[in-house]
């Protein structure tokens, strides 16, 4: 009798834990040790792999780090915390709206220490090499480190690679010898201190240059920023019904706006929720139809009054050339002491040779697709290998969903891997489509509609259909409700947080 219960106890065991049992002895590399690389550790060991992360810098948090990273120190994100999270891991309810950059490095930590994955990383190693065993499947990883600068290898069943969508500046081509003042990135930006009392120009029309130009403007005499394009500046929560709410948590909604004219989809947005600022600042005041390069969306809540009061000075001239002490356009030039350069970055992928380059069509210069995926994570001739975070606007909720993909497609292809043909075409699609003008969605979808499809492809996406949650935003904790490793009890607690936040009824636990 006890003999039959015990082959009992055996068979749930093993029906209950499947994936465990496939993964036995199986090992992964993930290269970085960003929110990407950390989600892609926990969800392998999750399913039951053998975990190595390899991390180049000394210290983790990737872009989030404060002294190797690219924020500076009065970055906020630009998410709410609701949408500015890991699935499982609810920041406290104390935590403010919008975490700074040293909150998140912290609660990167916390996440390391709560899921122990401290033992699988390695500080100060970096991936010099990735190259497949076609005999063994294996893929092998050559890396050293700086205790041991010598080339090491060891052969991995799986990797996912995580080294960073934004990895290396991106400088306009511009003489940079001629000038005799300073010259700087985004990415080494820190604070305003060494500015002080110097003339400046930040050049860029994204997030980087509107927060930069914010925070410099502090020590220095004067602030110039340099945008060929029409800035929309909308502040990062938008007052309804009385209620400050963050933008993301407006814009996050089940029902994404699809329009195919950005346009008029901005324009509608934008004429909803205009900031007040917006009306007393002419220089930001986009005519839509003289305007040939579409304005971009973006928030501050202190950038419209810096221009206002021309602390901060707008000019929407493209750059020429530089000379020893100006900037040069066509028709004059601008005296200035420094110049942060806010243009962007370009994906790096170091490692691969150029076989396997080609392989992923790898184009730096293309600062929306350098690398043709399926789905952004993986590619049908490259098997047993993904991609995390390699996504221009790869929010933390979708880094994850795709860490969790990637481990379980890895662990049970014939459950969670698409075929080799559906993802032939997908990327097929995408050869076509990449050099095309930009459009005003992604290839893969907005960011919500990119959250439900890959939370379906883990099947986790039954709450979307619950009608109690039909007012609530698409936030990560969502899809911990149900699928593989689902934790309902502290995805309610997340979701929860967000309804309080936001005046709607709780989910009972
Ligand atoms: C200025 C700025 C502000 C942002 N603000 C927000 C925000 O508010 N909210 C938000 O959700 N997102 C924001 N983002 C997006 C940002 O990309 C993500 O938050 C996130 O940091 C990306 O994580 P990641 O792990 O994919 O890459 P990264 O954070 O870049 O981490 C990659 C890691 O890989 C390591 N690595 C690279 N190559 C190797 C190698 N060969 N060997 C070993 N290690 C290697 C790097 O050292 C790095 O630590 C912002 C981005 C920028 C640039």
């Amino acid at each position: 009798m006890r003999y039959i219960i015990n082959i009992l106890i055996l068979l749930c065991f093993n029906i209950g834990t499947s994936e465990f049992i496939h993964s036995k002895n199986k090992t992964i590399a993930i290269i970085g040790a960003g929110p990407s690389g950390l989600a892609s550790a926990k969800s392998a060991k999750e399913v039951g792999l053998d975990v190595t992360i390899f991390e180049a810098n000394s210290d983790i948090g990737g872009l989030w780090n404060p002294i190797q990273g690219a924020t500076w120190n009065t970055l906020n994100t630009n998410l709410s915390k609701f949408t500015c999270n890991f699935s499982d891991f609810p920041w406290d309810s104390h935590e403010s709206l919008f975490p700074s950059r040293n909150d998140m490095y912290y609660y990167m930590k916390s996440y390391i220490n709560h899921f122990e994955l401290s033992p699988c990383i390695k500080l100060n190693t970096t991936v010099t090499n990735l190259i497949r065993n076609e005999l063994t499947n294996k893929w092998i990883v050559s890396y050293n480190s700086l205790t041991n600068p010598k080339s090491r290898k060891k052969s991995f069943d799986f990797v996912i690679v995580a080294s960073g969508f934004f990895s290396k500046p991106k400088l306009p081509n511009l003489n940079f010898n001629k000038f005799k003042g300073s010259i700087s990135h985004s990415k080494y930006y820190k604070t305003a201190t060494p500015y002080e009392g110097k003339v400046v120009a930040v050049v860029g029309g994204a997030f980087s240059a509107v927060e930069i130009a914010s925070d410099v403007y502090k020590k220095a005499t004067k602030v110039y920023h340099l945008s060929s394009r029409g800035l929309w500046i909308a502040p990062r929560c938008i007052k309804v019904l009385g209620r400050s709410i963050p933008l993301d948590l407006i814009f996050f909604h089940e029902n994404e706006p699809t329009s195919s004219t950005p346009l008029t989809l901005y324009s509608q947005l934008f004429h909803t929720y205009r900031s007040s600022n917006q009306d007393v600042v002419p220089y930001l005041t986009i005519e839509l139809s003289k305007n040939p390069k579409p304005p971009i969306l973006l928030t501050s809540d202190i950038y419209p009054e810096l221009i206002k009061d021309e602390r901060v000075v707008m000019i929407n001239k493209p750059i020429k050339d530089l000379s020893e002490h100006s900037i040069v356009f066509e028709d004059d030039e601008l005296e200035v002491d420094a110049i942060i350069f806010c243009t962007g970055f370009c994906t790096q992928m170091s490692f691969f040779n150029e076989e396997l380059l080609d392989k992923l069509s790898f184009d730096p210069q293309n600062f929306l697709y350098p690398l043709v995926l399926h789905e952004s994570v993986f590619h049908p001739n490259l098997p047993n290998l993904a991609f995390v975070g390699m996504y221009r606007r790869s929010y933390i909720g979708i880094m994850e969903l795709q860490a969790r993909w990637a481990t379980l497609a890895f662990i049970e292809p014939e459950k969670y891997l698409p075929s080799k043909e559906t993802m032939q075409k997908s990327i097929e699609e995408l050869m076509k489509q990449r050099n095309l003008p930009p459009g005003p969605q992604s290839f893969y979808g907005g960011y919500t509609t990119l959250m439900k499809k890959l939370a379906k492809t883990i099947q986790a996406d039954s709450i979307l259909s619950d009608p109690r949650l039909s007012e609530c935003p698409i936030i990560p904790a969502m899809f911990r409700m149900s699928g593989p490793f689902s934790k309902p009890e502290i995805a309610i607690k997340s979701i929860n947080q967000c309804l309080k936040y936001l005046g709607l009824p709780l989910l009972d636990r």
